[in-house]
């Protein structure tokens, strides 16, 4: 082919006439163009072209040309300009098949493959092949006289749309994929500021605004930080946004924002658009906005797919809230949304690593708390915790931690200044109003100062702990600072245990003793308490109030009751067949014991074993136990009571019986606490309080016996106020089972 030929075709192009009538002017603003890289190595061809093309408008945008003149420019330029919609590309120019040559660099080298090609040239003998133009997927082919301006367009108008739709299906592939790998991505986060923070970037980076400001807002997860909850908080922020991450929503005034927010923010809605776009995400609980500030529209496409990433955002939070939620069963006791001990106790260590050395611990428990929790019931007991913590809260600046480490026990850790045993004190000068009643609450406390501390945050709370057990044995003060003797006394406690469960075992160094109990109006014993005696290996004495909470806090009090009470049943007997009149046996029941569902199995067999009428054995039972309304302590009572034997309440008077409560239980008589027979005087309050319960008793029809009378005038006023038994030194303690027979034909 001559260049003469193809001169001419060139030339009837350059000479198409404007049979189109579709000029429109572009319209005014930044609405992207198409772009068309002209390749011919004609300059008027570009000329003609451009002349032919000007002013174009195409599905609503116009048209930006890019020139070059043979394939290794067109290459340089198809490299350097990304987004090239549609080639125009003349066959023939450096060689004769310089242009087919650029269309294989163009789809198998750039791997462009949504970008259109219209192939162009002079004759028809330089049509490519078929297996060409279906491999190489061209557009069009077209001889250059073919293309009146007409066609032209056509021509380029079909290419731009198919161009578009290419664009769509990739980019819609390349999103759908971009969201299927994100999946992993959200479900691996564990805290909500992670997540939120990925969330956002992979959706600027899906709707292709990887720089634009964004904020990803949610409900504060439960925290511990009781108030909070119901704020919408910003969980992570980005471009502009970023510095407001962390704070509430209402720091950041952008009004796209605050559109999004009422629109569909916690309203329900899904994607709306303004300045940008927003996403609900999530439901309930989980309930999450997206907002991400880009200045324009979504098309189509971009839309579906923020819809669909929306979807694996929202399961990405639900996974995110129930790991929360994990870690916030782990960490805080969910009543009072204070942290647990586990957090208290690494709280602790923190404060170690930092080297703090004028920082104490104080545990703090409320006196009586199971038995209030008894006596008014669970409810009142969580109404009264909350009380207590936000009291404790209320009273502490923040710098104190505070924290609930198990029942009725709080923890506060703070400066030395902040944390004096006054101070927390003074937090419960004033009765607290629960559920409509007014509570004094007793507090005790135990300190440590971690100046004085060696070892974890475990060790520190143990010897706290160990301080607030000897304020509580003592009484006097209600706080006490740990000291080394103190621990040395828990090891001592601990060293007992051991050798008591020796001595559990091999029953050795065990025994009874026995104290009368005595009839005021005959003068005659008519019972014995069962008490029990721990002489150690070492020959040591050891006294019950040591022994007995250490067997009680081990449960090895249930195994040591089962003794005492086979024990006592078979003194019985024996005391029978050496003739003794038919005496009353009572014995110690701890609430341990009571608890244990063999319990009652445990009675009879001891009972029915040796032979004993149920009817002269007695219970003695805690006035806490008589309190405990629960089901299965009122039925344990009423099944022992059906099978004969009967039940006194020990130590009675210093607990919080009602009448109401006492009315329910089957009980036979009350034991008068030896503090309120000691302080007898007239006009005490001990006298006040024993005479109120031998009314009480009388009311009900129990029998009370006074427990602890040394003296004669004990006795006497005792008697006055009508009381029926008695048991103390004034008569006998309690002495070896050999002894008590003697003490029979003793009269007081
Ligand atoms: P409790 O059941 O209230 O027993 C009465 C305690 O008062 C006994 O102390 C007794 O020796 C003491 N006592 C008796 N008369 C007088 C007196 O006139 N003046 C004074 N100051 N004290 C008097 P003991 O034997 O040291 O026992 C102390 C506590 O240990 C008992 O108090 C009881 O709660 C518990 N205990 C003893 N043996 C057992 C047992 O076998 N099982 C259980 N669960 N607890 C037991
Ligand atoms: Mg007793
Ligand atoms: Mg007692």
């Amino acid at each position: 082919m001559s260049r003469g030929g193809r001169k001419a075709a060139k030339d009837d192009f350059v000479d198409i006439v404007d049979d189109t009538g579709a000029d429109r002017p572009a319209p005014a603003g930044a609405v992207p163009a198409w772009r068309i890289l002209i390749v011919d190595d004609e300059r008027e061809v570009h000329a003609a072209t451009l002349f032919a093309l000007k002013d174009l408008i195409v599905a609503g945008r116009p048209l930006e040309f890019l020139h070059a003149y043979s394939a290794d420019e067109a290459r340089s330029v198809m490299e350097r300009m990304p987004g090239i919609a549609v080639v125009l590309l003349d066959v023939v120019m450096e060689k004769d098949d310089a242009g087919l040559q650029l269309v294989r660099v163009i789809r198998d080298e750039l791997g462009c493959a949504d970008t259109r090609i219209i192939l162009r040239t002079g004759q028809p003998g330089y049509a490519p092949e078929l297996e060409v133009i279906r491999d190489y997927d061209i557009n069009d082919y077209k001889t250059k006289s073919e293309l009146t301006r007409t066609r032209l367009i056509t021509s380029l108008t079909t290419a731009i749309r198919s161009y578009e739709q290419i664009r769509l299906v990739l980019e819609s592939e390349r999103g759908m994929d971009r969201i299927v790998r994100s999946a992993p991505v959200l479900l691996a986060q564990r805290n909500i500021g992670d997540f939120a923070e990925k969330a956002l970037g992979l959706m600027a980076d899906l709707l292709g605004d990887a720089g634009a400001d964004g904020v990803f807002c949610t409900r504060r997860l439960p925290n511990g930080d009781a108030n909070g909850e119901d704020q919408l908080f910003i969980a992570a922020a980005i471009g502009a946004f970023a510095p407001f991450g962390g704070q509430d929503v209402v720091a950041i005034s952008d009004p796209g924002l605050f559109e999004a927010l009422e629109r569909c923010g916690m309203s329900g809605g899904r994607l709306h658009e303004s300045n940008g776009i927003a996403l609900c995400v999530g439901s309930g609980e989980t309930r999450a906005l997206l907002y991400l500030r880009t200045g324009r529209p979504l098309n189509d496409l971009g839309r579906r797919l923020a819809e669909v990433l929306s979807v694996s955002i929202a399961t990405g939070l639900e996974n995110v809230a129930l790991f929360q939620k994990l870690d916030f069963f782990a960490y805080f006791d969910p009543l009072s949304r204070l942290p647990n001990r586990a957090n208290f106790v690494s709280r602790i260590d923190e404060c170690l690593r930092r080297g703090e050395q004028d920082w104490t611990v104080a545990v703090v428990e409320v006196d009586h708390f199971s038995d209030i929790n008894a006596a008014l019931g669970h409810l009142t007991g969580d109404l009264l915790l909350k009380a207590v913590a936000k009291r404790l809260r209320a009273g502490f600046p923040d710098e104190v931690t505070l924290a609930r480490v198990s029942g009725g026990t709080f923890g506060l850790l703070g400066p030395d200044g902040m944390l004096e045993p006054a101070q927390v004190l003074a937090v419960f000068e004033e009765p607290s109003v629960v559920d409509g009643q007014s509570l004094m609450i007793q507090p005790y406390i135990g300190l440590e100062r971690l100046s004085e501390a060696e070892g974890s945050g475990t060790d520190v709370f143990k010897n706290a702990t160990i301080a607030l057990s000897r304020a509580k044995n003592e009484r006097r003060e209600h706080w006490q600072y740990f000291t080394r003797d103190m621990q040395v006394a828990a090891q001592q406690r601990l060293g007992l245990l051991h050798d008591l469960r020796h001595a559990a075992e091999a029953k050795r160094g065990l025994s009874l003793h026995f104290q009368p109990q005595v009839d005021i109006a005959s003068g005659k014993v008519v019972g014995a308490e069962a008490l029990m005696r721990w002489q150690n290996d070492r020959g040591e004495d050891i006294p019950p109030y040591r022994f007995i909470p250490v067997a009680e806090y081990s449960h090895l009090i249930i195994e040591l009751g089962e003794w005492v009470l086979r024990t006592a049943c078979e003194q019985l007997r024996d005391w029978d067949r050496a003739g003794l009149p038919g005496l009353r046996m009572s014995v110690n029941v701890s609430p341990a014991q009571f608890r244990d569902p063999d319990f009652i199995g445990m009675a009879r067999r001891c009972i029915v074993g040796t032979g004993i009428d149920p009817g002269r054995i007695e219970l003695e039972i805690t006035e806490s136990m008589a309190l405990t309304e629960t089901e299965t302590v009122v039925e344990t009572l009423r099944r022992m009571k059906r099978f004969g034997v009967s039940i006194a309440v020990d130590d009675f008077g210093s607990g919080f019986s009602s009448l109401g409560h006492l009315q329910r239980l089957p009980l036979d008589r009350l034991k008068i606490d030896r503090a309120f027979v000691a302080d007898l005087s007239p006009g005490s309050s001990g006298s006040t309080i024993a005479e109120t319960i031998v009314k009480l008793g009388h009311l009900l029809g129990l029998t009370v016996i006074a427990e602890g009378v040394e003296t004669r005038e004990q006795l006497d006023t005792l008697r006055q106020m009508g009381c029926q038994e008695v048991q103390g030194f004034y008569f006998s303690p309690p002495v070896p089972a050999d002894a008590f027979p003697a003490l029979l034909k003793k009269t007081l």
